[in-house]
């Protein structure tokens, strides 16, 4: 039995701080290179289970060193990784990133494995499916995938988490229709709600109209709304010195799956998960700037 079980991608970060990002046809100098455990997927597995969520992911990495990394990142967090997919034909994805003095950055990801991730994939996973509280699912894997994943989570009476970053052009209904919640930044609450100039409640009642059975939307140091049933509430951010926000949305949706599958409330688990979001910033990188409840109860 698993609290949380993540559909998603994994990619290994490689970061390079530069005094300016490089125009067209120019070469610049930079730091050291750093590697470090990413991905959309892998990053929410390991919030959630840091956070003491029993958890598994579900992705596929190559079988190369970086595959290796994120297995070793996985399991020093506590997920299970039994349900990874080690594919011996493909890389394993990565995002290449360049940061600028003003931590502006500049990222070209190669999918890699990630794009490999099949329905298949999903249909043999069904058992781990039916056996997790929450599904929780992004879309940085083939969107057919991410499909699969839902209605086979529907089939099994297992709720869905639905975060669509990178976000897309449109989500179709049957998609948004799963979602309970569906978790958007500010950016894709706009892009996702046609309310370019709305407030976020007007984004998250918009969303909840083209289908959403409850929404979240995070907003930054400004801690979160939430709009289900109960009706809106209002989550205040928590005060922290901001050192690195990379990962914090996704910190915020494996504390609130977590949550959820320990049958919180959507306000209660998005109030646990602003905290953790909140944690994730006072520290560089993505995954290991994630807390344990430990490191949890000494934010103020
Ligand atoms: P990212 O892309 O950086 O991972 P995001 O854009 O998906 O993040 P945000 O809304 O920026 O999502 O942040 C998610 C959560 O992280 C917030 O709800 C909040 O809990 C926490 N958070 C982010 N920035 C700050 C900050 N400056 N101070 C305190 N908490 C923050």
């Amino acid at each position: 039995m698993y609290d949380v079980l993540v559909v998603g991608s994994a990619n290994a970060d490689l970061t390079v701080r530069v005094a300016r990002r490089p125009g067209a046809g120019e070469t610049v100098l930079g730091t050291d290179l750093m590697e470090s455990a990413g991905g959309k997927g892998a990053n929410q597995a390991a919030a959630a289970a840091r956070i003491g969520g029993r958890t598994a992911l579900l992705a596929r990495v190559g079988g190369d060193a970086y595959g290796e990394l994120l297995l070793a990142a996985q399991r020093a967090a506590g997920t299970d990784v039994a349900p990874v997919i080690v594919d011996e034909h493909a890389r394993t994805g990565t995002a290449m990133i360049i940061v600028d003095p003003d931590g502006d950055n500049s990222i070209v990801v190669s999918p890699g494995a990630n794009a490999a991730l099949t329905p298949d994939d999903v249909a043999a996973a069904k058992g781990v499916i039916a056996a997790s509280a929450v599904v929780s699912l992004q879309l940085e894997i083939p969107l057919e995938t991410v499909r699969a994943a839902a209605a086979a989570a529907e089939e099994a009476g297992t709720r869905v988490v639905l975060n669509p970053s990178p976000a897309p052009e449109d989500l179709d209904r049957e998609l948004l229709a799963v979602a309970d919640p569906l978790v958007v930044n500010e950016h894709e609450a706009r892009a996702l709600s046609g309310r370019a100039d709305g407030t976020p409640g007007d984004w998250a009642a918009a969303l909840r109209e083209r289908g959403a059975r409850s929404v979240v939307v995070t907003l930054g140091g400004d801690g979160a709304l939430v709009l289900d049933d109960s009706g809106t509430t209002a989550v205040p951010g928590v005060r922290v010195e901001a050192v690195d926000t990379t990962g914090a949305g996704d910190a915020f949706t494996g504390a609130l799956a977590t949550r959820l599958a320990g049958g919180a409330t959507l306000p209660e688990a998005a109030r646990f998960a602003v905290r953790v979001g909140a944690a994730a910033v006072t520290k560089p990188g993505a995954q290991p700037s994630y807390p344990t409840a430990e490191e949890l109860a000494q934010l103020p």
